[in-house]
């Protein structure tokens, strides 16, 4: 049998049509198949890989942590350096105020983590979120997303979830003293690159300090400079209570994290003990590697190249059937009439060694988050591919 046919009969699907590319070795920005295709990865393993993959420094990082140790306690227990320079790193480039690194294995986790500590420092259980937004795919972060059609099935959610319209302030009276946290994206990812207002953020900000509720943000896509700034939420002034990392996080290892103050973290510690428990939450080896990719990202200044590359982009991408390109740095995407002409684009970029998708919320748009090391060079074939394509 051969190895696509094993994934098919082994591996759990998650739809009935995947890609199924056979893919055997990644570098840099490009992944290679199995017979030897280069495919150019225009979006990092969804928002992942902004170092390329297959860093060096990342690489010899995992190489070097693995030699000396892999797991060894559930989170929080011994004093591992791994985790203790990567959280000190992290929030040592973060405000006073987020100085306090819960590591997890997931969004989704970070997501659950961040509610239940909003429930153990308010006392309430209501939980606000916004239409077309992504936190995750377990019960409790699945709650808040913002597609029914991915929620009937799977009900009852939780309770106490309500779904605001983003960027409306008629809907901030919805806020209340009921309300334990407001979670949002400051540029929601699965909708198509949808960014806040400024001002929506700043009076969400207000609004959480009125009633004394936690202020999210789901950072999963947005930080590690893929919006240009190293935390998106830098381009607002507006600073959350609770930030949730994932993604590229942990370097292409999988890592999640939620970050607050030490003041609010210490309530899962107390009555009860044990507020959240994570096994491999904040494993060494990829807490090494996701350091080790922020070390190099905050080196070179990889955050600062982002502004160019996406003017590159805006540059060269015209053409008619473009209804219209929403954007922020190397987080972009294309509108197209629909999703059948843009699920065509996809797979002639595809048949031409570009890949690209489209979003969950956002079927008719192209999406494009290169790795952030991405060259003019490659910009400007991915841009004539994808025209081609069009
Ligand atoms: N939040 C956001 C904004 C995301 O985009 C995602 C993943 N697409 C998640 C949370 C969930 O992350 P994970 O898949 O690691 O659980």
């Amino acid at each position: 049998m051969t190895q696509r046919q094993l994934f098919q009969q082994h591996l759990a699907p998650t739809s009935p049509s995947p890609l199924l590319l056979e893919m055997e070795r990644a570098e840099g920005c490009n992944i290679f198949d199995t017979s030897g295709k280069k495919y150019l990865d225009l979006i990092s393993g969804i928002a992942v890989s902004y170092l390329g993959h297959s860093h060096p420094a990342v690489v010899e990082a995992v190489k070097n942590q693995a030699e000396k140790h892999m797991h060894l306690m559930v989170y929080g227990e011994y004093v591992q350096s791994p985790q203790v320079t990567y959280a000190q790193l992290l929030t040592k480039n973060l405000p006073d105020s987020l100085n306090c690194v819960y590591f997890v294995n997931s969004g989704s986790e970070a997501t659950e983590g961040a509610m239940k500590l909003a429930k153990r420092v308010t006392g309430r259980a209501e939980i606000i979120c916004f239409d077309k937004a992504y936190h995750g795919s377990t019960q409790g972060s699945l709650s808040l997303i913002g597609g029914d059609e991915f929620k009937n099935a799977y009900r009852p959610l939780l309770p106490g979830i309500q779904r605001l319209r983003f960027n409306d302030f008629g809907e901030l009276d919805k806020i209340t003293k009921r309300t334990a946290a407001v979670v949002v994206e400051p540029i929601q990812g699965e909708a198509g690159v949808r960014i806040a207002e400024k001002k929506f953020l700043q009076a969400l900000r207000d609004k959480c300090n009125d009633v004394c509720a936690l202020l999210i943000f789901d950072e999963a896509q947005t930080a590690f400079g893929r919006t240009g700034k190293l935390f998106a939420f830098e381009h607002d002034g507006v600073v959350p209570d609770v930030l949730l990392l994932a993604k590229g996080l942990g370097g292409g290892m999988p890592l999640g994290a939620f970050i607050a103050s030490h003041e609010l973290m210490s309530t899962l510690a107390n009555h009860p003990v044990l507020g959240h428990i994570t096994t491999f939450g904040g494993h060494p080896v990829c807490c090494a590697a996701g350091r080790a990719a922020m070390e190099v990202l905050l080196s070179e200044k990889l955050h600062h190249t982002v502004e160019k590359k996406n003017q590159l982009f805006l540059e060269l991408l015209h053409h008619p059937a473009i209804i219209s390109i929403r954007h922020q740095g190397l987080m972009i995407a294309i509108e197209f009439p629909s999703f059948e002409f843009n699920k065509k684009v996809i797979d002639a970029c595809l048949q031409k060694g570009v890949i690209t998708d489209w979003f969950l919320f956002a079927g008719n748009c192209l999406r494009i988050a290169p790795p952030l090391i991405i060259t003019e060079e490659e910009i400007r074939w991915a841009c004539e591919v994808i025209l081609d394509a069009i």
